[in-house]
Formats: structure tokens, C-alpha cells, sequence
């Protein structure tokens, strides 16, 4: 294992592993702290999907440090945490307690600190984030219910979260690349910092950054960070010429699950009905969970065959808003996830092996209900979105969890279009 890495969250550790796929290092996804008899896969990069971006301290910390512990003793050479482009943490927590953490275990005494990722739009610059044009403070993210952002400088930001201390390698020595950026970091960890925040404006200011820190321990960001390191193992002869997306073929049926009512996730259901059965199901007018798993069997029977079927819970805004009026947010949440991952979970039974899943909180509990603890990491089928090929005792079966928002209008077209390819 030449990369270990521990992620904050589920669709973040995706993101993370498409990067470095792109980069061409075969990449295992591991959904939570890997048991200590779990076998390391054949990758070059694992990345364990933690939920603690928003879990008490002491919980991050003691996950993040049992996820160490054994990523080390697997091998890996190198160690990244990766948490939100967009830095989310309150001052209690949690980068800065778990990153301190990190650097203690792996006795490196500093780590680089950059959640960069131009292709979204996240730039730092003086040590300030940015969303676009707009400060982290004034992006939105001033409001987010769990993670507040007020305070768009990052130095302050982490130091806050730290005893250690945090300076910046501001731009004007990121331009100037690699080897004046490596100066910088070493001359601060000669100075006593722990961590530098380290300015981004572009990819190539990632690709340097990541050149720079090719013999660090530990190096903590967002994903595009990671996509200088790929070529740090190449270029000392770790990585092999291996194909990092291709994953094996799993014949059998196709299908869709969407729980997502994100606009994005409502197009592409409404353009799905054009080319594909579309069954969705009511849960305002059927509000038991059992009665929607009967439906979809009633529905599904005789239908899987050469073309795919998608059976949706997506709704409207109204629709949602009803719902939850009837049942409460958490309860009506939970109907709908518990209906759909039985549904998938019957759905493999019959015999689908190719099954797209439209949501984030769907995703999670369709993932925990089939017992998949290991993702294998393909091709993208739009930005942040990869095949994955579920490994362990199950049958052969490939998935694609989808974030809500993501992904085109033919987002499920193209699924299945690629993954017959
Ligand atoms: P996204 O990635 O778009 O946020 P999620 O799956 O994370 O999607 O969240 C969508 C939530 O909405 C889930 O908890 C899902 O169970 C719930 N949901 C889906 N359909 C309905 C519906 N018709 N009414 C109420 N809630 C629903």
C-alpha cells in the first residue's frame, strides 16, 4: 500500500479515491474503521470512509486513529487526511484535534493544510478560502446547519482547533513551485510550526504542492491535493503500469434506486422514463415501509431483463414537505431509506448486479443493508461519480452511489451504457 488514507466522510472518500484512480493508482474504499483481521486489497491506495466530520471529538479522534493503526500495519507509506474542500469544522473540532492526532502517532512533527480544489471553485489564497469570487464567510457556508464557516482565514481557522501553530506558504512561493514551496514548509517546521496552510489558485499549483511533499508523513486537504502524489510513486518506480479503473465485469441486471429529491436527481429521473419501466413509489399515501417493498416486488416481477428499471421515492418539495408534516423530518427519512435499501437489497436476490443508487443518506444505508464494507474504485461516469465494484463475500456486484446533485440529466443512461462497456 503506497497511500493510506482517512476521510471525514462517505462521498468525500469517493471523491478522493476518483482522483487518485485518474492518477492511476488502484484504489480500495473501506466503509468505516477497517476490522484489525480485515485483509488489506491488492491497491495502491486505500481510502477508509469514516462519518465523523460532525461526531464528537473523541469519537473522530479515536476512528481516526484505529484507522491508522491499521493502515500501518498494512504498510503504507504515506498518509493523507482528507476533510471538505470547503474546510467544514466548528472551533471545537474536528481537523484540527484529529490531524493533531495524526501528527503525534506518526511522530512527524508537521503537515501541510490545503483544501484547494479549483475544479469546484474552492481556492486559497493568503490563507483565505474562497467559493468563486466569494469569501468562505460569505459563500453560503456562513449558514450551514452543522458546520458554520465565519471566519474565511484559514490560519486562524485551524489555529483555533490546535495547540500547535500554523503558518502560510502564501502564493507568491506556490508560483514559484515545488522547490521553493518544500523550502517554505521545511524553514516553518524549523520555525516550530505544526501545520502550514499552503495557498492554491490552480491545479498546477496542486500538482506542485503535492511534488513538494513527496516525503511528508502525513499531508491533510481536500482531494485535489492528492493529485500531485500519483506521480511522486511513479516517479520513484512504486507505482505499476496497471490499468487503476478497470473493474470486473458483473453480468446480470440493471437498476436504479433514487431516494435523492434533488432537482438534478428529478431530471434525471424524468428523463429515465423515456428509456426505461420508472416505478414511483408513494410514501405520503403509503407511509409503511412494507407496503412499499411489496409494491416494488409486484412492480419488478417479470421486468428485469435485458433493459434496466429505476424505482424512485423522489419527490417534489410539496411532496417532501407533506411527508415530513405527517411524520417528522427523521421519521419520514428513515421509511424511505429502510423501503428502498430492502428494495435493493431484493433487487440483488433477483439477480441485478449493476445498481445505480441516487442519494447520499441512500446510498449509506442501500451500502450498510447489503453488508458492503469494500468499494473497488473504476472510471467516472460523470465528475465524482465512479463505478464500483463491491468486493467481499456477496455476489459480484457493481455500484455507483451517487450524491443527489450530481451528474447530468443522462446520468443513468450512461451508467449502464458504461458499465455493459
Ligand atoms: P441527497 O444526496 O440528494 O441529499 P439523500 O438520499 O442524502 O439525497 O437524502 C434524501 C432524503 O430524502 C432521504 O432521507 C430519503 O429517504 C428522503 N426521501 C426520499 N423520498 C422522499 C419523499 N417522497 N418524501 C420524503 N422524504 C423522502
Amino acid at each position: 500500500m503506497l497511500l493510506g488514507a482517512i476521510a471525514d466522510d462517505f462521498t468525500g472518500a469517493t471523491d478522493l479515491c476518483s482522483t487518485l484512480v485518474r492518477g492511476g493508482m488502484r484504489t480500495v474504499q473501506l466503509i468505516g474503521v477497517p476490522t484489525p483481521d480485515t485483509p488489506a486489497p491488492e491497491a495502491d491506495a486505500v481510502v477508509v470512509a469514516l462519518k465523523s466530520r460532525t461526531a464528537p471529538v473523541q469519537d473522530a479522534v479515536s476512528q481516526s486513529l484505529a484507522a491508522l493503526d491499521w493502515l500501518r500495519r498494512h504498510g503504507t507509506r504515506q498518509v493523507f487526511f482528507k476533510y471538505c474542500s470547503t474546510f467544514d469544522s466548528t472551533d471545537q473540532g474536528n481537523i484540527g484535534p484529529v490531524a493533531d492526532a495524526l501528527v503525534d502517532a506518526l511522530a512527524c512533527g508537521f503537515a501541510l493544510a490545503c483544501p484547494a480544489f479549483p475544479t469546484n471553485a474552492r481556492t486559497v489564497y493568503q490563507g483565505h478560502l474562497f467559493v468563486g469570487s466569494a469569501l468562505l464567510s460569505e459563500s453560503g457556508m456562513e449558514h450551514h446547519p452543522l458546520t458554520p464557516m465565519t471566519d474565511p482565514n484559514l490560519v486562524r481557522v485551524l489555529s483555533r482547533q490546535t495547540e500547535g501553530s500554523v503558518g502560510l506558504v502564501p502564493f507568491a512561493i506556490v508560483a514559484q513551485g515545488a522547490a521553493a514551496i518544500r523550502k517554505a514548509m521545511t524553514a516553518l517546521k524549523e520555525q516550530g510550526r505544526r501545520y502550514a496552510i499552503v495557498d492554491a489558485v490552480t491545479d498546477a499549483d496542486l500538482l506542485a504542492i503535492g511534488e513538494a511533499a513527496e516525503a511528508h508523513a502525513l499531508i491533510t486537504g481536500g482531494s485535489g491535493v492528492a493529485m500531485g502524489l500519483p506521480k511522486n510513486f511513479r516517479r520513484a518506480g512504486l507505482l505499476g503500469g496497471h490499468d487503476a479503473g478497470t473493474l470486473p465485469s458483473t453480468p446480470g441486471h440493471a437498476a436504479v434506486i433514487a431516494g435523492s429529491c434533488s432537482r438534478a436527481t428529478l431530471a434525471q429521473i424524468g428523463f429515465a422514463r423515456e428509456h426505461m419501466p420508472v416505478l414511483t413509489l408513494d410514501p405520503l399515501e403509503t407511509p409503511d415501509a412494507d407496503a412499499l417493498v411489496a409494491q416494488a416486488a409486484a412492480w419488478a416481477a417479470g421486468k428485469l431483463g435485458a433493459t434496466p428499471i429505476a424505482i424512485a421515492a423522489s419527490a417534489g418539495p410539496e411532496a417532501v414537505a407533506a411527508l415530513q408534516a405527517k411524520l417528522g423530518r427523521e421519521q419520514a427519512g428513515a421509511l424511505v431509506e429502510d423501503a428502498l435499501s430492502r428494495i435493493a437489497a431484493a433487487l440483488v436476490q433477483d439477480g441485478v448486479r449493476n445498481l445505480v443508487v441516487a442519494g447520499g443518506e441512500t446510498s449509506g444505508a442501500v451500502v450498510s443493508r447489503l453488508g458492503v464494507r469494500s468499494l473497488r474504485i473504476g472510471a467516472e461516469i460523470d465528475p465524482g461519480v465512479p463505478w464500483t465494484y463491491a468486493e467481499g463475500s456477496g455476489p459480484a456486484l457493481r455500484l455507483a452511489l451517487k450524491s443527489g446533485n450530481f451528474g447530468g440529466r443522462d446520468f443513468f443512461l450512461k451508467a449502464f451504457a458504461r458499465s455493459e462497456a
